[in-house]
């Protein structure tokens, strides 16, 4: 049977180069960077030629690049750090209603130390309005955490926007680029954000690495204590195989983004072309403001799950909702915040394609999945009655 992977929003394939430039760190590199020794010296040398191709990739300086164990521990370090470290100035935090959980839980989490928190709603695309952000700004905002693109429907937030209006209140910045790295240009210089989140097995990376970009002279407090790796910020002996595979992988998905972006466009316009012909079928997130690589649909009178399985076993992986919030009842807080019913939202589906999706990948779901829709769709009483009504 074919395998057709189309679930690149929640981790991707490493890339055979990456593990390449990973493994002589798992053999005979092996030594503790921190270590004054021939052997932890040119780990450390490694360490900092990772920390260059990160700093490199997003246009930021390697000194302002911290490692860290993935995209959920950037955005706890990003938001506790912070708001921990401009305590005496302001209690205020603004986030959007759409963030991951890694950014959601960790602001609900600083309300119980006594912080006051905005949850920005969204419109109909998933985005947040930068007017609406300008009203929300009070005396005591000290930071702002809105994503640069959604892991669910794609959508992409006009961080631009929103960072005029930061710097022009003296608001610190936060960014979860987790999505965004490889598939949209990302330059903190031009996105004029102040901390930035990433996270390695997102772009065809090693999973459990990820990094934080900190804008020289933004304080942030550690949040673990321990060592003096990583400037005191992330204390703990670091994953040099991860990083050196990070470092790797940046630089692959950098180099072309323009071309990656028009390879993805090219597939998942196919694909949401196809399944539009379906009929009751429709686009979540923006028309034209999402991720090149992700097609967010919903379906209607069919469950997400049982369109899941049923593709799983004609060989496609896709995800309903975010893999995180699968396994429970509850619809996709994403698309509930984007004011979808929670009927729709429980039959709605997320192709993410990556560099190694091809256009017989495409074509392979376009003729699995209308045949499905069609077989679940008679099975069920709602869509009779729907039909009916
Ligand atoms: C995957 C993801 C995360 C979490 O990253 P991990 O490396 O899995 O911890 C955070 N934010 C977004 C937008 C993501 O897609």
């Amino acid at each position: 049977m074919r395998k057709v992977y189309m679930d690149n929003g929640a981790t991707t394939q490493v890339d055979e180069q990456v593990l390449e430039a990973m493994l002589p760190f798992y053999r005979e590199l092996f030594g503790n960077p921190s270590s004054l020794h021939s052997f932890g010296r040119e780990v450390k040398k490694a360490l900092e030629e990772a920390r260059e191709k990160a700093a490199l990739a997003i246009n930021a300086r390697p000194e302002e690049i911290y490692f860290t164990s993935g995209g959920t521990e950037a955005d706890n370090l990003a938001v506790q750090g912070v708001a921990r470290a401009l305590k005496k100035k302001g209690n205020h935090i603004i986030t959007s209603a759409v963030e991951h959980h890694a950014v959601l839980d960790v602001c609900k989490a600083m309300e119980e130390e006594g912080f006051k928190v905005t949850f920005l709603p969204v419109d109909e695309y998933g985005m947040v309005s930068p007017e609406a952000f300008r009203e929300a700004v009070t005396e005591e905002t000290i930071l702002a955490s809105i994503m640069l693109a959604n892991n669910e429907v794609g959508t992409l937030q006009p961080i631009e926007e929103i960072s005029a209006i930061t710097r022009e209140k003296g608001i610190v910045l936060h960014t979860d680029a987790v999505q965004a790295i490889g598939n949209i240009p990302v330059d903190v210089g031009q996105l004029g954000v102040d901390l930035l989140s990433l996270a390695a097995h997102k772009f065809n990376g090693p999973k459990g690495v990820g990094a934080l970009y900190v804008r020289r002279g933004t304080q942030v407090n550690k949040v673990t204590y321990g060592g003096g790796q990583e400037k005191k910020v992330r204390p703990g002996t670091e994953n040099i195989p991860g990083i050196v595979g990070l470092g790797k992988a940046i630089e692959l998905a950098t180099a072309d983004v323009p071309g990656k972006a028009a390879h993805l466009t090219f597939l998942r316009d196919k694909l949401i072309q196809g399944l539009m012909k379906i009929g009751d079928v429709k686009l979540n997130g923006h028309p034209e403001k999402r991720l090149p690589g992700n097609a967010n649909l919903s379906f209607a009178f069919v469950e997400g799950e049982s369109l899941l399985l049923s593709l799983d076993m004609k060989g496609v992986a896709a995800s309903s909702g975010s893999a995180c919030t699968s396994g429970s009842l509850e619809p996709s807080h994403v698309l509930l915040a984007m004011g979808m019913p929670h009927e729709t939202a429980h039959g709605s589906l997320r192709f993410s394609l990556g560099k190694y999706n091809t256009e017989e990948d495409v074509d392979y779901v376009l003729e699995v999945l209308p045949e499905i829709v069609e077989r679940l769709r008679s099975m069920s009483p709602v869509a009779r009655r729907g039909k009916q009504g």
